[in-house]
């Protein structure tokens, strides 16, 4: 299944022209999950190579108006497009007040909403595998979300089974989903003979805004990806800690810690530019990126590489998606 990570909006409090305010979407196979949906979210997506299309699952890590304001805008034109699958939000606790708000403005929805008020540790169950929320440090309810895929069976060896003389067939699936077979001359062929040991899913792990803590590091161990805030620079680490924030070096060294595969960080602040945040993260671990809006990170399975940035470049070049009315 293909795991990719598109930075619709990468930029703090305040957008620039290069950069709107925060919004990220995961694309798993035919899901579709965007965590945090600021103001503008939706023409961001109809500038990406994702299209509006129709998401399933919003995790929203806090209620931060740089972080929820492109829901009603969304849920409208979802409503104009006669959508009719349900579409579910998940969220810390205030979230039914949240969308009481937003429920005045809207109006009445055509498709079912599900609202899914989280506490730390509490977990949603996605095809195959789960999203975790756990603890962040805002000032306020926040969470971070960590999508972890179930543990895969391990790999299927076609040929031992063969020379093992096992015929093609049902005898092939009684041995990869763990059974041992009886052959027709009474030898057994045991499973785990033929299938190697079982191999980890993916991980991908969201702060949201928060300072450093100790919850996004247990999160994040052995992640394949850890998308992590940077709104500071070392050099304004109080401010960083007054506000509920962290610095770029933080976040890197976290990211160390937790034996991540690769970092980005996001919610940069106007005060900096990427390259200077980009600098003080690979000062600490290298493998740190800093995602442009509408670049991609793919997160392929670990036996076929680890996960790569692609710069946009190509993705805005390409004529805007036109759809619906
Ligand atoms: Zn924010
Ligand atoms: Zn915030």
């Amino acid at each position: 299944m293909d795991l990719d990570v598109l930075f619709l909006g990468t930029a703090g409090a305040v957008p620039t022209a290069r950069r709107a305010p925060a919004a990220t979407l995961v694309r798993r196979g035919g899901e579709r999950i965007l965590i945090d949906c600021a103001e503008g979210t939706q023409r961001q997506l109809l500038r990406s190579t994702a299209g509006l299309a129709d998401i399933d699952l919003v995790l929203l890590t806090h209620f931060h108006a740089d972080h929820v304001l492109g829901l009603p805008g969304m849920l409208k034109t979802f409503a104009l497009r006669d959508r009719e699958t349900p579409l579910r939000i998940a969220g810390p606790s205030g979230l039914h007040g949240l969308m009481a708000v937003f429920g005045r403005i809207v109006g009445r929805l055509p498709y079912p909403v599900e609202l899914v008020e989280m506490e730390p540790g509490q977990a949603l169950q996605i095809e195959d595998g789960r999203i975790d929320a756990f603890a962040t440090s805002h000032d306020l309810a926040s969470l971070g979300y960590a999508l972890a895929e179930n543990i895969r069976p391990g790999r299927f060896d076609v040929e031992a089974a063969r020379r093992a003389g096992v015929p093609d067939g049902p005898l092939f699936g009684m041995l990869q989903h763990g059974q041992d077979v009886t052959l027709a001359g009474g030898s057994t062929v045991r499973s785990a003979d033929v299938v190697g040991s079982p191999r980890p899913g993916r991980r991908v792990v969201f702060t949201g805004d928060t300072r450093p803590c100790a919850a996004t590091g247990e999160a994040a161990a052995a992640a394949d990806l850890l998308v992590h805030e940077a709104t500071f620079l070392e050099e304004d680490a109080e401010r960083a800690a007054a506000t509920g924030h962290s610095t770029a070096a933080q976040a890197a060294r976290l990211a160390a810690e937790a034996q991540v595969t690769l970092l980005a960080l996001t919610h940069l602040s106007t005060r900096y530019t990427g390259r200077q945040v980009r600098d003080e993260g690979t000062a600490v671990f290298e493998r740190t990126v800093v995602p442009r809006d509408f670049d991609i990170i793919e997160v392929p399975l670990a036996e076929r590489g680890a996960p790569r940035l692609v710069r946009s470049d190509r993705a805005v070049a390409q004529t805007p998606a036109v759809e619906g009315a």
